[in-house]
């Protein structure tokens, strides 16, 4: 197969004539006579005055001064711009030369196109793609061998300038051999026609076709649309086609890498824009890519490259192309890219579905561990997807089957010394795998409606136990997930456990993570009707958004809880316990107690208290407890526990605004 690279930067430097590849006698030799056109408005002056006097002249000696001087002129002009004429028509045909021995001397297969999209010039590779005589191309209009229902769309895609900032496009189409076989041929495209020493289109061309044994027409390569309309790759059907003829092929090892782009589901992007920003990226990754290296587009807008190489090859490959997204001019700003990979193996004994599969598991770990991040394949990525496969299908009914439960975590008042509220987690008891972790089974409710009706029974079991406990003010906290709270369900869901359990709305606290409050207004509407009722807002997991802090004047919130990740190595750490001193002082200054939460151990306890915080949750004082505990009073057992020794505060304790009740 013929392979391209990007096309060659050497090029840019290289001046040439109005149409490339053209003959340069074919071009006027003369075409820059700006000067000589100015000097020839004296130079006829002269010439008319000199007619003039020898006319007018009364001496014959005079007479004969105005005829030499009448003749002198313009064949000194005429001489110095034949010389003029001869030395640009030098430097043009020098130019064209230049540019013609490079595309000559490329073993690329390029065309060239004029402003009516003939061809002007195939290189001997481009003529042996289509198994054509390079001479016999000429003057060809490009669409001639161009299967019917690409031509439209590539003709529009070559006639429309690109506005993206960049030179390149990438367009793919079918193309007739002359064996009479459609090949799929793509093409890098270098829109020079606005450059006005060059005003034409350079194709850089590759087969991308899935080589096909037989020889003869392929009907279905004929009926399948095998192109991204929008940036001109291979689609995903062609895609697949081309894995499984490099599969039965095999002989050599081939790899597959998947590129994810994060930050393109842009708000401030027309869908025309967007198209702008792909059509750029897909020319940023070719130019990154090997020879022999070919690019598709994948699922869900991901790219995919069919490496010719080893696992190892692939990784290299991958961590290049994710090295060259990044940030990105559009109109009006910047768009801040960034990319992920995962790569596997092309095996001959894994199936092109089960391969795709792989490098999709390989992505979303790559996901998961953030930008730039390559992962490779591993079996273990899919024992765990098996496990969310098998726990996403038992978790509908699970509730039904009486496996999940909520327990109870105590939050504590270090000054007063005493449990103010307790925080309810969802636990699932699952037949085959035991105890699952909220942080494993709740993202996975997420993903569908399951997560409102789980919502609604954890809100009506806590508001029934706790109100169960009978004489006592302990509040409880519900966590309450994005989606739930989205749902537009949560106001009425909240009344009804409200009714139900008897619970005053003054002792539930509500639980939403901070990107809940930059959600529409309907979501910040449903939260202030809640507090009006007396319920009362927490925002979980505060901290980790620190850029978007300012939002929080005025949004309907009554309690912070910082997130553990500022308690890891909080005792050796001076950055961490700077933190957990701003989000202290943070919640004093508007007002909001914080509570601690993931406090593990006496010492981290004896920091936080010193500092002057004062709600904290963490094992320290109590592991969740289940109902049955609760309702012996469990929730103080912390308090017969000997009190840890307070430190020496190093600065004078801030004060931690009081839980309002
Ligand atoms: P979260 O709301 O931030 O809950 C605090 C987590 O920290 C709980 O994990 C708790 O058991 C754990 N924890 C408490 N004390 C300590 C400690 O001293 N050290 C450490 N290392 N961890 C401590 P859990 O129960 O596994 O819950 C994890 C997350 O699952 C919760 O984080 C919450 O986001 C979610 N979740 C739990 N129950 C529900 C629920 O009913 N609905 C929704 N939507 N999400 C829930
Ligand atoms: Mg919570
Ligand atoms: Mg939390």
């Amino acid at each position: 197969m013929l392979q391209v690279k990007a096309p060659n930067p050497d090029l840019d430097h290289v001046t040439t004539a109005p149409v490339l590849g053209q003959p340069a006698a074919a071009y006027p030799a003369a075409p820059r006579t700006g000067r000589a056109g100015l000097l020839a408005v004296p130079v006829l002056v002269i010439s008319v005055c000199a007619v003039l006097g020898v006319v007018l002249a009364g001496s014959t000696a005079l007479r004969l001064l105005f005829a030499l001087a009448g003749i002198a002129v313009p064949v000194t002009f005429q001489a110095a711009l034949y010389v003029r004429q001869r030395s640009l028509a030098g430097d043009l045909h020098r130019s064209q030369s230049s540019f013609r021995t490079l595309v000559k001397s490329s073993v690329d297969p390029v065309v060239i196109l004029d402003d009516t999209l003939r061809v002007t010039f195939a290189s001997e590779s481009a003529a042996e793609l289509l198994g054509l005589d390079a001479a016999r191309m000429i003057g060809e209009p490009v669409t001639g061998r161009v299967h019917p229902d690409d031509r439209a769309s590539l003709v529009g895609a070559l006639n429309s300038p690109l506005t993206d900032g960049t030179d390149f496009a990438v367009r793919t189409a079918r193309v007739q051999h002359a064996d009479g076989r459609w090949r799929l041929i793509q093409a890098t495209v270098r829109d020079l026609r606005t450059d006005p020493d060059v005003g034409a289109l350079v194709l850089y061309c590759r087969d991308v076709t899935a080589r096909v044994p037989a020889p003869g027409f392929d009907p279905e390569l004929a009926e399948l649309s095998l192109t991204d309309p929008v940036t001109g790759l291979p689609n995903r059907a062609a895609l697949v086609r081309r894995l499984g003829a490099v599969q039965r092929e095999a002989g050599r090892p081939f790899a597959l890498a998947l590129v994810g782009v994060e930050g393109l589901a842009s708000e401030v992007l027309t869908p025309d824009a967007e198209a702008a920003v792909l059509r750029s990226l897909t020319g940023r990754l070719t130019r990154a890519l090997r020879g022999e290296d070919w690019l598709a587009r994948g699922k869900d807008g991901d790219f995919v490259v069919l490496v010719d190489g080893t696992i190892a090859d692939a990784e290299t490959v991958a961590a290049r192309l994710v090295a060259a997204v990044g940030p990105l001019p559009i109109p009006g700003g910047t768009l801040h890219l960034t990319a992920v990979a995962g790569v596997t193996a092309l095996l001959a004994d894994v199936d092109t579905g089960e391969a795709l599969r792989r490098g999709d598991l390989a992505l979303r770990s790559a996901r998961n561990a953030g930008p730039g991040a390559v992962h490779r394949y591993l079996d273990a990525l899919r024992i765990e997807q098996d496990r969310r496969d098998a726990l996403r299908t038992d978790l509908d009914g699970a509730l039904s089957r009486g496996e999940l439960r909520l327990v109870f975590q105590p939050v504590v008042d270090v000054v007063m010394h005493r449990t103010v509220s307790v925080e309810a987690l969802l636990r699932w008891r699952h037949p085959v795998f035991g105890e699952v972790s909220p942080t494993e089974f709740v993202p996975l409710a997420e993903e569908s409606p399951l997560i409102t009706e789980l919502g609604r029974w954890v809100l009506r079991e806590a508001c029934a136990t706790i109100a169960a406990l009978g004489d006592t003010d302990l509040g409880v906290a519900v966590n309450v997930s994005a989606r739930q709270v989205r749902s537009g369900e949560l106001v009425p869901d909240v009344i009804s456990a409200l009714e139900t359990s008897g619970l005053p709305s003054s002792r539930l606290i509500v639980e939403i993570t901070e990107s809940v409050l930059l959600d529409d207004s309907h979501v910040l509407e449903d939260l202030t009707v809640l507090r009006q009722l007396g319920v009362r807002i927490a925002i979980d997991d505060f901290g980790t958004g620190w850029s978007s802090l300012a939002y929080l004047v005025g949004m309907p919130v009554d309690v912070l809880k910082m997130d553990q990740y500022f308690l890891s190595n909080v005792e050796h750490d001076p950055a961490r316990r700077a933190m957990c001193r701003a989000v202290l002082h943070l919640g004093s200054s508007l007002g909001l107690p914080v509570i601690v939460e993931g406090v593990t151990n006496p010492a981290v306890l004896n920091l936080l208290r010193d500092m002057g915080h004062r709600f904290l949750q963490g094992y320290v004082f109590s592991r969740p407890l289940e109902a049955e505990q609760l309702a012996d009073g469990a929730w103080e057992a912390w308090v017969e526990l000997p009190a840890p020794v307070p430190t020496t505060a190093a600065e004078a304790p801030a004060q931690s605004a009081a839980m309002p009740s």
